[in-house]
């Protein structure tokens, strides 16, 4: 049995005043659902003195330590008190250039240092509006996912491109087709059994108002939540809706 998880990306926003809004997420995140935020790196040594549950890193760099100037590593993030990292989101996938394989290597570069990863993929609304959003979110999935995957240390988030920072939520149906198609191609790749120990979440425009709805859909395995995790009066009633 997968248990939820409901995790928040606070993007290039926060500073040391909004860590007070952990204050009251720790408190929702006592119960049955598990609660994790990726903040700024900045902000992770002195958000996870504060948090009760997991914080983690946006990004991280495939290697260790070297000659690239702005990046943190996985080693950096840890020492700093993160304890997983989103990668391959597609701000970075498009704003920065990344490629499935470097998404890849940044997820194993987590799992060397023994930190959990959550790997995005989605498609743009070009995409999905010809008909190919299957076809190539499973083609993303299947060319970064690590060596060694398994939801021990692995979550997949399924973000639309066209969803995110939108208000325009993908529907129920369509995100059940999409985690379907998802959790085939980790079938394939990795055998039913390591399949089913990934959880699958859904992110874009996730509010408190449509949270149910899409947290208790087939193969939704909990939410990563952008804008609606900044503050603890929008994001604790997402985590009770997953509940
Ligand atoms: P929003 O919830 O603001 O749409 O962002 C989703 C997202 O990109 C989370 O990683």
């Amino acid at each position: 049995m997968r248990r939820k998880l409901v995790a928040g990306n606070w993007k290039m926003n926060g500073s040391l005043a909004a860590l007070a809004e952990l204050d009251a997420i720790n408190d929702a995140a006592d119960g049955g659902v598990d609660v994790a935020i990726a903040v700024p790196a900045t902000l992770i040594h002195p958000a996870a003195a504060r948090a009760r549950f997991p914080i983690g890193a946006e990004d991280v760099h495939g290697a260790d330590s070297g000659a690239h100037t702005g990046c943190v590593s996985a080693p950096m993030v840890k020492e700093a008190g993160a304890s997983f990292s989103i990668v391959g989101h597609s701000e970075r996938r498009q704003g920065q250039h990344e490629s499935d394989a470097d998404v890849k290597a940044k997820a194993e570069a987590l799992h060397r240092h023994g930190l959990t990863a959550i790997l995005c993929v989605g498609e743009t609304l070009e995409q999905r509006e010809a008909g190919k959003a299957e076809a190539v979110v499973t083609a993303q999935l299947r060319a970064s996912l690590p060596d060694g995957a398994s939801g021990d240390w692995l979550s997949i988030a399924y973000e639309p491109i066209w969803a995110i920072g939108t208000g325009k939520v993908a529907t129920v149906a369509d995100v059940e087709a999409m985690h379907a198609a998802i959790r085939a191609a980790l079938a394939e790749a990795l055998g039913v059994d390591q399949a089913d120990s990934i959880r699958l979440l859904y992110g874009g425009s996730v509010t408190a108002e449509n949270a149910a709805g899409l947290l208790h859909a087939a193969n939704v395995d909990g939410a990563l939540v952008g804008g609606a995790s900044l503050t603890a009066a929008k994001f604790v009633p997402i985590i009770k809706a997953a509940g």
